[in-house]
């Protein structure tokens, strides 16, 4: 049953024994605005959870793919790279009290993330924001080998090259440096 709402808000203690599901995507476009601090104009993302009751907690089983747009650290130039992602989160009420935790925690299986509600809604959006979030990776490199800007003249050097790398390799090098104390 996928859920046909544009709400992204699920109470705490509504969820029915069968789970709810909801699916959300670009084209769908309910999380385009929360997400567009990351995904800018053209987003591109496909999530669908899963959200269970269990005992006093709420089981949510989330699927998230799409695109992201980044800035090579290296080389300044934009690229996209795709990811696909599974996770599960456990919710807990704070205000259950550390006794009925005890509990719920035994019946975690596996590897769970485990978030503490204030109140008594999850927000999906917020969910997905954060899982998307933290798929930005913290030094983008458009490829592991990308070869940078030269730091003299700027030239991006997977694209050409310039005659100053040459000579930054050779002021390094330890051979030319023998060489200019012997004054060959
Ligand atoms: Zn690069
Ligand atoms: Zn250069």
């Amino acid at each position: 049953m996928i859920k046909n709402t544009s709400s992204t808000i699920v109470k705490f203690h509504e969820v029915p024994q069968g789970g709810l599901d909801f699916e959300f995507s670009q084209k769908s476009g309910e999380l385009n605005q929360v997400l567009f601090d990351i995904l800018g104009d053209y987003p591109v993302y496909h999530a669908i959870l899963h959200i269970t009751p269990m005992n006093a907690m709420v089981k949510l089983k989330g699927e998230i793919k799409g695109e992201l747009r980044n800035i090579c650290s290296r080389c300044a130039e934009d690229f996209s790279q795709s990811y696909s992602k599974n996770f599960l989160t456990a919710f807990y009420k704070s205000d259950e009290g550390i006794k009925n935790f005890s509990g719920a925690i035994n019946d975690l299986e596996g590897s769970f993330d485990l978030e503490f509600l204030e109140g008594s809604e999850i927000d999906l959006a917020e969910v997905i924001h954060e899982q998307v979030a933290i798929e930005i990776p913290f030094k983008p490199l458009c490829s592991e080998n990308c070869k940078g800007l030269c730091v003299k003249c700027g030239t991006n050097l997977n694209t050409s090259t310039c005659n100053c790398t040459i000579n930054i390799e050779k002021a390094n090098s330890p051979f030319e440096k023998l060489k200019s104390l012997r004054g060959d």
